[in-house]
């Protein structure tokens, strides 16, 4: 499995922080699972973020906004997330199998229309997360978005104008990119969506701590 689409730097710092609201945190979580290149990246932010506490002075920070993303370092993390275990018969990464089970096929899908359906997980604020079941060849849009949208696929793939994304690829799509994701024709596409999550991630302090790092 070649996973080519990873989440951007900033989210992975706003997971390794507990920066992340839950949404955020399980679609992160569960591409780590599936993506030993993202672990390391989170692994090496954890240790920065402990460097970085204990080579900062407090009167060296700016702003209270990043003094308390920089607390939040200080608590314990503790999302953990296991390694795919390729013995496992679930086709359902760990993080996920605590809302859904251990099996995409055994969810209660609800069909929508054109080979379509979904099964809302949960809403924190303003973001909203679903599974998302795409029969093969069919389109996978079925909402507008009016924050960040963040596609990870489980099985199966899909393409957009933006490319090619299979089991572990997640994709982030902003408001202003216009796509039309279309299940690949060589059977049932499975996706964990979380829609509408607001921007703050991208801006203030967890830019300023991404910076401060180095990345
Ligand atoms: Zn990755």
């Amino acid at each position: 499995m070649t996973i080519t689409h990873h989440p951007g730097e900033e989210f992975l710092i706003a997971y390794a922080s507990g920066a992340a609201d839950e949404a955020l945190s399980l679609i992160v979580a569960t591409h780590l699972a599936l993506c030993p290149t993202c672990r390391r990246a989170v692994r090496e932010v954890e240790a920065a973020g402990g460097v970085l506490l204990n080579d900062l002075k407090p009167a060296e920070l700016s702003g209270g906004a990043l003094k308390s993303v920089l607390s939040r370092l200080e608590e314990p993390v503790a999302r953990k997330p296991a390694a795919e275990n390729p013995r496992a018969p679930s086709n359902v990464p760990e993080p996920l199998r605590s809302y859904i089970g251990d099996s995409l096929q055994a969810v209660s899908w609800i069909p929508v229309a054109f080979g379509l359906a979904y099964k809302p997980l949960f809403r924190r604020g303003a973001s909203r997360v679903q599974l998302v079941r795409s029969a093969p060849g069919a389109g996978i849009a079925m909402h507008t978005h009016r924050g960040e949208e963040f596609t990870l696929v489980l099985e199966g793939g899909y393409s957009d104008a933006t490319g090619h994304y299979l089991r572990g690829d997640l994709q982030s799509a902003s408001p202003a990119i216009v796509h039309h994701p279309v299940a690949d024709d060589d059977g049932y596409c499975f996706s964990l969506a979380v829609v509408d999550a607001p921007l703050t991630f991208r801006n203030g302090a967890i830019g300023l701590l991404a910076k401060l790092m180095g990345l």
